[in-house]
């Protein structure tokens, strides 16, 4: 039966635009069974023709049948799958995986075969096939810890994995002294005589020819001899017919299932070279660890800058009178009377975005220490969120409470300048002062706040429960506080401070003016109400609702002006605002520059390992690695790295950032989003850098790749 017939088959390669015609016109027939040597001269055009035989070369012109069928202009991918299924090579120098055990390099044509055998089958046969070369106690040796002959025979075994019906040999004795070469060729006439294995045997030496049954002799690319050895007449006729796998190639090729099998295969490289596989992680790690590492600790620094602007009040709303216009004539702001406790209940139940709501009054009148007085800046009644709502801590003492503010009790709060200006050096907590003759106990003393940014004073403060302020010490302030009966029976009249003047300031009322004086007392009516927002970002909602919300209760008409005024620290927000993004910008850049390193670092350790591994590359196609094949492993292998690297460098970033959070004291902020995209980006980086030189790869002529040195 024939096996193979060549028809006048040229090659000629292009050497620049000088033509080296190799082999001029090769006719040849090669029935099922044969063992023939191809003997010449080195250079006469053996292994070429050999290349050609085996599907790893076409020829220029000529026709080729394998097994009749015309496959001289077959393409790639059929010609893979020949040499995968049909043709078994066996090497000069062996070509074995390095660092990889004589079992797993017997069955690397299995990880390719469209039959996809199972990982047990794949053992099995390998292990079949290297008991049948003899090397069944050698099975987890590595090719540097096997001689040349038990390497060839590992390579033999390799060749066979897939049971073809035809096996090259390129000078497969080349490297082997002569006791081992004896022991090669008897193997490969074992073959071919029991298992009926047609194999052509190229050489130069005519000892290794004669154990052939037919020599063919090449010179200067055209046959000069061709008939039957000694071996070949005695062992005429013909041999068995041979138990070999049936039937024509199927050119077609199975569905792929290849996905695991690429990522095992791809595993297996990475592990061959575990340093290598580290060191290309490590660009990686050092990226994505970075990024990682910059996000926590800005993020942190971030947020602690959000903080520390936003103590300053960018969340804090104040809601106010408006302006009262009366005969053309404006009060300026907070003339009208509209905004009242309750509004500032209403708030706190109804609106959503804020946090918490204080009411506020403030006056200004002399507070008394024994032989001391001081008028403090600012009088304020409201209730202990006013604390929150302004950031403001105690340096000493407790706040007074909710229940202090209901029963009006009389207590108070001063700030360090008041403390200063009435006691001195004394202990004022427990104290007693007067208050317009309201005895006022002080429960705590306001930690410093410094001057404020319009220059005010902002310890010169006193503090009391709302209640306390309106209904004790301020209530009668639209009754009677311009009488010249509330001047003369009070010390602390105006009159008072300015003791050597005998004049009046204002001029007295008459009963009829105080009749005629729009009175208001005892109405539960504020100064302002201050409010914070659950957040600085929640400040445009909070004051929504609570436009909304003040409307309603004030009924005012659609179209018609409000009666209070809300006012936010615009500027405030705005600056914190612009901070946070130049910090987020920042960050960006700083991220992304750090995973371009990283995936250039990827792909130069890549393009690197493609060149040192070209023979493993040409191995591979030989024995039947499709294009596709190469390019997936290589980008698996990628992608691995990359994710490998990218979860480590999840690890070591967030181990930096809680490094520096403990060593140094850095705030470091969790970052999520940062983790995500970290693995999605080393993810794509590996595919990006790692794409090129999988192709690069893949696009290496088999041929050029077996013979790259
Ligand atoms: P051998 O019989 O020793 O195996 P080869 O078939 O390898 O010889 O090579 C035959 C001739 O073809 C040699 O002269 C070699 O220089 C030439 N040759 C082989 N491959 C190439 C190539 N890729 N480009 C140019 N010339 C080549
Ligand atoms: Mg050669």
């Amino acid at each position: 039966m024939e096996l193979i017939r060549l028809d006048s088959i040229c090659k000629t390669y292009l050497r620049g635009d000088m033509e080296i015609p190799v082999l001029q016109g090769v006719s040849l027939r090669v029935e099922r069974g044969e063992f023939i040597a191809l003997v010449g001269v080195s250079g006469s055009g053996k292994s070429t023709l050999m290349n050609i035989l085996g599907c790893l070369d076409q020829p220029t012109s000529g026709q080729y049948w394998f097994d009749g069928r015309e496959i001289s202009s077959a393409s790639a991918d059929d010609r893979a799958r020949i040499r995968n299924s049909r043709i078994g090579f066996v090497f000069q120098n062996f070509n074995l995986l390095a660092r990889t055990s004589a079992l797993d390099n017997a069955l690397v044509p299995l990880t390719y075969s469209p039959a996809h055998p199972s990982e047990e089958e794949c053992r099995r046969r390998a292990t079949e096939m290297l008991q049948l070369v003899g090397l069944g106690d050698r099975m987890d040796h590595e090719p540097s810890q096997l001689s040349g002959g038990q390497q060839q025979r590992v390579a033999i075994a390799r060749a066979l994995i897939s049971q073809p019906p035809l096996l090259f040999a390129d000078e497969p004795t080349g490297n082997l002294d002569s006791r081992t070469t004896e022991d090669v060729l008897r193997i490969l006439q074992k073959l071919n005589t029991e298992a009926g294995i047609t194999i052509i045997l190229v050489t130069h030496d005519d000892n290794v020819a004669h154990h052939a049954k037919r020599i063919i002799r090449i010179k200067d690319g055209v046959i000069v001899e061709d008939g039957a050895t000694a071996v070949g007449k005695a062992a005429a006729p013909a041999p068995p017919p041979a138990p070999l796998p049936p039937g024509h190639p199927r050119i077609d090729w199975p569905a792929v299932k290849s996905g695991w099998r690429t990522l095992r295969t791809a595993l297996r490289a990475l592990r061959r070279n575990v340093m290598r596989s580290v060191l290309t992680c490590l660009g990686i790690i050092i990226g994505i660890a970075a990024v990682i590492a910059m996000m926590e600790i800005g993020r942190g620094s971030s947020s602690m800058i959000e903080q520390t602007i936003a103590s300053l009040g960018a969340n804090v709303i104040q809601i106010d009178n408006n302006e009262a216009v009366i005969n053309g004539v404006s009060s300026g702001s907070g003339g009208q009377v509209s905004v009242t406790y309750d509004d500032a209940d209403a708030i706190r139940r109804e609106c959503s975005a804020i946090r918490w709501v204080a009411p506020s009054l403030d006056c200004r009148v002399q507070v008394i220490y024994g032989s001391r007085n001081w008028s403090p800046n600012n009088i304020l009644g409201t209730n202990p969120d006013y604390l929150s709502i302004r950031k403001w801590e105690l340096s000493d003492g407790a706040p007074f409470t909710a229940d202090d503010v209901r029963s009006a009790a009389p207590v108070c709060l001063i700030g360090q300048t008041v403390v200063r200006q009435l006691f001195g050096n004394e202990p004022p907590l427990g104290k007693q002062v007067r208050v317009k003759n309201v005895s006022m106990k002080i429960v705590g003393v306001l930690s410093p706040k410094g001057t404020s940014m319009s220059g005010r004073d902002q310890d010169d403060y006193m503090i009391a429960p709302w209640t306390t302020i309106k209904f004790r010490i301020n209530g009668d302030r639209q009754a009677t506080s311009g009488t010249a009966a509330a001047a003369l029976g009070q010390v602390n009249t105006l009159s008072q401070s300015y003791p050597n003047q005998q004049v009046q300031f204002y001029p007295q009322q008459s009963a009829l003016q105080a009749a005629d004086m729009l009175q208001i007392t005892r109405f539960a009516d504020v100064d302002d109400i201050w409010v914070s927002a659950l957040s600085a970002q929640d400040t445009p909602d909070a004051i929504a609702q609570i436009t909304g919300l003040m409307r309603e209760r004030h009924r005012i008409q659609r179209g018609a002006a409000d009666d209070f005024r809300i006012r936010d620290l615009t500027e405030i927000s705005q600056a914190l605002a612009s901070t946070s993004r130049v910090m987020t910008n920042l960050l960006l850049v700083v991220a992304l520059i750090s995973l371009v390193v990283g995936g250039v670092g990827i792909m130069n350790i890549m393009l690197v390992s493609v060149t040192e591994r070209t023979r493993e590359i040409g191995t591979r196609m030989a024995v039947g690695a499709r294009q596709r094949d190469i390019l997936r492993q290589f980008l698996a292998e990628a992608i691995v790295l990359c994710l490998a690297g990218g979860v480590a460098g999840i690890v070591v970033g967030r181990g930096a950032s809680i490094a520096v959070t403990a060593l140094l004291g850095w705030p470091t902020l969790l970052s999520v989003p940062a983790i995500v995209a970290a693995v999605t980006v080393s993810a794509t980086v590996g595919i990006v850098f790692g794409y090129y030189p999988a192709w690069k790869a893949s696009r290496l002529n088999p041929i050029e790749a077996l013979r790259y040195e």
